[in-house]
């Protein structure tokens, strides 16, 4: 499998894992504005949020790497070369 091929996969596992949080923290942020949609206890959503945030974090960390030399890429969902062995991630239709 190609380098850009294998960084494409964990992109979109990154947008999906972005997808799971999200919600996740809107439900808190608008809980804490005093918005209850849910109707769940204050403790239920801080824990709810919490795991979402601490698992999405622990995910990225071992999923968002270079695929050769396993680097952290960072905080950009499409960076152009690893930052650590320099390697193109991007293809040539991106
Ligand atoms: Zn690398």
């Amino acid at each position: 499998m190609s380098i850009q091929r294998e960084i494409q996969k964990r992109r979109w596992r990154q947008l999906l894992l972005l997808a799971i949080v999200l919600p996740a923290l809107t439900l808190f942020v608008s809980h804490e504005l005093g918005l209850h949609v849910f109707h769940l206890p204050k403790a239920g959503v801080f824990s709810l949020a919490f795991l979402f945030v601490c698992g999405g974090a622990i995910l990225t960390a071992s999923n968002w790497r270079c695929p050769v030399c396993r680097t952290y890429l960072g905080g950009s969902i499409n960076p152009e070369r690893c930052r650590g062995c320099g390697r193109r991630l991007r293809g040539v239709g991106d």
